[in-house]
């Protein structure tokens, strides 16, 4: 971890509201639930498809917050809709920004709770690593997400706001009349923030299904990549009903070891959970799947766990992803040597499969992989505990 203070941390503070009693927050809802929503607010059923598309194109491709905006409805109709519906994302309370470009917002929501987005920028693109859960229940010796105790899931407009709030934050909405500009900041989304994604499947489905709708924010489901520590039973539900790519937190070839690093592995354990991931590809029609592993020194870096590894996943289209386990304060672990990482990288590339070691980006902010945690619960566990639990 760099110890150079970030470059910037500016606090916000946008006029943004959280859900006031009362009104039904549009940003979240499904177009089946919109349009419900809409014909018990008084619309008429015969308008309601037409008002449906209008609102909608309002709100996720311009990026519209007030009615009084949405010029192609009647001033009635506009009133009547802000007597009953608002249009709110939750309230980003800092922004820091890494010397690498990331930033990574602290974002608060209903109940005073607060999640974290990184928006990690690329070449002509851009990943915004999105959270579903406010701390994690499951408890993964490496993760300081893991650290921290579940308060709560987080609601699908609470996901998918995120991805608005940073495209307000970028600048990303075009301008009603004005030429649109192709270039996406926002061009990928990853459900590898803070939480366990296949925890909260409905919120995350729906918000998905808003995230990929082509008429709003018009993310393909090729390009949104959700991450999981192994909840088999939601793995093909996961294919079936929201059809993104998919990653999986490995990072062990042995149950002895993994039960330690993911314990989820006590209840799927490794061949559980590869009969799941064999029939991904085939069920969400996509290519291949991510399997994540942190590399931590001396603990599943050796070349025989390398080849434990390619072993253990013929068969499934694949890609490596080999990720230096980032620190956090009190972390129980040591990232590998980048030797060490690259003889692993080539021992699995020589059985064929794409390798990369993934750049830590964010880390002078705390930004990076698994250094996500939220202030929400302060009770952290102390650094004594987590090594009882990782067993060292
Ligand atoms: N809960 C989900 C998604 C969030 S974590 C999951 O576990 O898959 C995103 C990725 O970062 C996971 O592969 C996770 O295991 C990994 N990770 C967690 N802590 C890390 C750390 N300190 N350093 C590197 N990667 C870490
Ligand atoms: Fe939760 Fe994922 Fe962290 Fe494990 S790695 S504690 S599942 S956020």
């Amino acid at each position: 971890m760099t110890a150079s203070a970030p470059i910037t941390q500016d606090v916000l503070t946008l006029p943004r509201k959280l859900p006031e009693g009362g009104k039904i927050n549009i940003v979240g809802l499904t177009r089946d639930q919109l349009r419900a929503a809409l014909i018990a607010a008084g619309t008429p059923e015969k308008q309601a498809k037409m008002r449906l598309g209008q609102i909608w194109q309002w709100v996720y491709h311009f990026g519209i917050r007030d009615f009084s905006q949405m010029t192609n409805l009647g001033k009635d109709y506009r009133a009547l809709l802000d007597e009953k519906f608002e249009i709110a994302v939750p309230e980003v309370v800092s922004r820091q920004i890494s010397a690498d470009g990331t930033r990574k917002y602290l974002v608060r929501i209903a109940g005073g709770h607060e999640v974290e987005t990184v928006y990690i920028p690329e070449e002509n693109r851009g990943t915004l690593c999105i959270s579903s859960q406010v701390g994690c229940t499951l408890t993964c010796s490496f993760c300081h997400t893991g650290t921290q105790k579940l308060v709560r899931n987080l609601t699908a407009g609470e996901i998918v706001g995120q991805v608005m709030l940073a495209r307000d934050d970028l600048g990303e909405w075009p301008v009603p009349g004005e030429p649109k500009d192709e270039t996406r900041l926002v061009s990928n989304v990853v459900l590898m923030g803070m939480g366990e994604p296949l925890y909260n499947f409905e919120a995350v489905r729906d918000a998905m299904k808003v995230v990929m709708d082509n008429e709003g924010l018009t993310l393909s489901r090729r390009r949104i990549t959700l991450s999981t520590s192994g909840v088999v039973p939601e793995i093909a539900r996961t294919a079936e009903e929201i059809g993104c790519l998919l990653a999986v937190s490995f990072h062990a070839t042995t149950d002895e070891v993994r039960d330690r690093l993911v314990p989820i592995n006590k209840r799927w354990n490794i061949e559980t959970l590869l009969a799941a991931l064999r029939d991904y590809p085939r069920l969400s029609n996509s290519e291949r799947i991510t399997f994540e592993y942190v590399m931590l020194k001396g603990v599943n870096d050796s070349d025989a766990d390398a080849r434990r590894l390619v072993k253990l996943i013929a068969g499934i289209p694949a890609k490596i992803n080999l990720i230096p386990f980032n620190e956090w304060p009190g972390a129980p672990y040591q990232r590998s040597d980048w030797e060490r990482i690259e003889a692993f990288a080539d021992i699995v590339y020589k059985a064929g499969y794409a390798s990369p070691i993934r750049t830590p980006r964010g880390e002078d902010i705390m930004a990076a992989c698994g250094q996500l945690k939220s202030a929400t619960e302060r009770a952290r566990k102390s650094a004594k505990d987590i090594a009882a639990e990782a067993g060292l």
